[in-house]
């Protein structure tokens, strides 16, 4: 686990439709790696599973990618790395998250995205990155939140490679 930076930076976009959010996903995937935390922020129908489900598939990933709202956590192994994909929507109490045993998946092989982090707050382990979503009239905009050294440095590459990208 890395230790919040408490100089977090930010990257804003605007993504018009599912296709754009498709293409972060498959800009962001190679950027992330093993121990990486990522928090994904937004309202129902926001877009964080469509994007979860790019960033599978940008790694070769070829089954479907459900949302984990019943499960809690869905879990996928790709090239010896896990990923697990959790959304905390369901929780009544954050200490669901203790109960069942979820602090056990963070390990430092494998990346954790995680929907609804706030519904087991205090119990999740930190971010290296914050994914927010809000609904626009056109789409969506992402706000992409670097809270750890290893978040800054993906949040750097984007900023270098993404056609539009706004400060
Ligand atoms: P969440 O997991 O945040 O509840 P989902 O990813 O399950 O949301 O659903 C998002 C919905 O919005 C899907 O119907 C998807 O096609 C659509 N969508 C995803 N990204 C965009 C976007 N940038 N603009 C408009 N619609 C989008
Ligand atoms: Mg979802």
């Amino acid at each position: 686990m890395h230790s919040p930076d408490h100089n977090q930076s930010t990257l804003g976009l605007h993504l018009a439709d599912e296709a754009a959010t498709a293409c972060f996903g498959r800009h962001l995937a190679p950027l992330l790696h093993a121990g990486m935390v990522v928090w994904l922020d937004g309202d129902l129908g926001a877009g964080k599973t469509t994007l979860v489900r790019s960033l599978l598939r940008a790694c070769g990933h070829v089954g479907p990618v459900k949302s984990p709202t019943y499960t809690l956590v869905e879990i996928y192994v790709i090239s010896r790395i896990y990923w697990y994909h959790f959304d905390f929507y369901r929780f009544n109490f954050p200490e669901e998250f203790v109960d069942a045993g979820l602090g056990e998946y963070f390990r430092d092989d494998a990346v954790c995205l995680v929907e609804w982090p706030e519904k087991a707050a205090d119990h999740v382990p930190s971010p290296d990155i914050i994914v927010r979503f809000h609904f626009v009239e056109n789409g969506r905009t992402l706000e992409f939140v670097a809270c750890s050294q290893e978040g800054q440095k993906c949040l750097n590459v984007l900023k270098s490679g993404w056609p539009g990208a706004a400060d």
